[in-house]
């Protein structure tokens, strides 16, 4: 049973890896956090959240506002630091994690390679990402929240997710 979190707040590192450690009972195999104030910053690894942290360990985080973070249970690809949350959409743009399964996400990933995407994971969720994208490119005046909702219609499985655009 993986865990998500996501906030908007000062110190969102410190947050993000104080939720983390709190969703750690849940049992997981890798750890990931994303970060943003003006630039993006991101960190994943097979591993606990201390390990994570040793990573993160002497970055200066002080200023980032917007974070979200993962502790990953695998379900689609082995436990290691490209299958590891967030995911990121093939523009850049989009992060995402998540907790659950796409349970139709072989189909959905062959339509978007047809369509020119590529994939570094193995996992259902960085299908999911890149399907958010492909809906925000479709119609570019959707906002990221519509364009979740729009790409969640079209998945089967049971999940919850963090996005960031
Ligand atoms: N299905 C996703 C994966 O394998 C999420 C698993 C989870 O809930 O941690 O990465």
């Amino acid at each position: 049973m993986c865990g998500i979190f996501g906030c908007i707040a000062d110190d969102a590192a410190g947050k993000v890896l104080e939720g983390l450690r709190k969703l750690e009972y849940r049992g997981y195999d890798s750890a990931g956090a994303f970060l943003f104030n003006s630039k993006s910053y991101l960190k994943k690894c097979k591993g606990k959240v201390a390990d994570l942290e040793k990573k993160m360990d002497g970055d200066n985080l002080s200023t980032y506002t917007i974070g979200m973070g993962h502790t990953r249970w695998a379900t689609h690809g082995i436990p290691n630091t490209i299958n590891s949350h967030p995911h990121i959409s093939n523009s850049g743009k989009i992060f995402i994690v998540h907790n659950g399964i796409i349970e139709n996400y072989a189909s959905i990933k062959q339509i978007l390679i047809e369509k020119g995407y590529t994939f570094k994971s193995e996992t259902d969720t960085e299908v999911l990402v890149n399907l958010i994208e492909e809906v925000k490119k479709s119609n570019p005046k959707l906002k990221i929240g519509k364009a979740t909702q729009i790409a969640l219609n079209q998945v089967v499985g049971a999940f919850a997710i963090v996005v960031f655009d």
